[in-house]
């Protein structure tokens, strides 16, 4: 594979009647370097002229027909006794010409996956915090209806008594996070425990930092 790289965009093909020519341009300054031109091959057709990379044509632009680089041509894979008659052109602006379709198909599926989550993002900004659970929950539950009927009622109203305990005086009473963290931890543990995923969840993280909060509250 060509370590090389190919020429800088914007390219635009330039289309010339009076010359009788067509040349794809590019490079910076824009449209200053050629990358593709054509020249006559014999007298059956013609054969693409390519740009020596930058890397070793020392600033220069040097045009080369392919037809004379055999370091621009090599046989395909497990197609070696074919070369002489269909080979693959290895110049790295070709490559990404041909390259191209499958480049935009993947562009445009990262854009339409980012373009969903972000979808997901605007419809609540909040999703259930049963581990790796993407499903949009309401800001007011822990969980998505599938995940909340796998904890057990006794869990299910210790977390429902500690929030609303916490969210009567937000903030004046750092025991009531603790409390309410530590009960949604449970939760949140118990249905990982029944999927088989990872315990760790942060609200287990938060609790000590409460608790130790509460304390050094207590104790001023
Ligand atoms: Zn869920």
């Amino acid at each position: 594979m060509s370590a090389l790289t190919h020429t800088p965009g914007p390219w635009r093909w330039e289309y010339n009647a009076k010359h009788r020519s067509v040349h794809l341009v590019g490079g910076k300054p824009m449209y200053d370097l050629t990358v593709m031109d054509f020249e006559r091959w014999g007298m059956h057709g013609a054969v693409p002229r390519f740009i020596e990379p930058s890397e070793s044509s020392n600033g220069l632009m040097l045009m080369h027909r392919l037809c004379d680089r055999q370091d621009w041509i090599a046989p395909f894979e497990n197609r070696e006794h074919h070369a002489h008659w269909c080979a693959a052109v290895t110049h790295p602006d070709a490559r990404l010409m041909s390259a191209a379709p499958d480049l935009l198909a993947a562009l445009k599926e990262v854009i339409e996956r980012d373009q969903k989550s972000h979808r997901g993002t605007i419809m609540s900004g909040h999703h259930c915090h049963a581990n790796d659970c993407p499903t949009p929950t309401p800001q007011s539950l822990l969980m998505c209806a599938k995940h909340w009927r796998m904890v057990p009622r006794e869990m299910q109203s210790r977390v429902r008594a500690t929030f609303s305990v916490r969210s009567s005086a937000p903030g004046a009473d750092p025991a009531s996070w603790a409390d309410y963290y530590e009960a949604a931890a449970d939760a949140v543990e118990h249905v990982a425990r029944l999927e088989g995923k990872p315990l760790d969840n942060s609200y287990r993280r938060m609790v000590p930092k409460w608790r130790e909060f509460a304390t050094k509250r207590e104790a001023s």
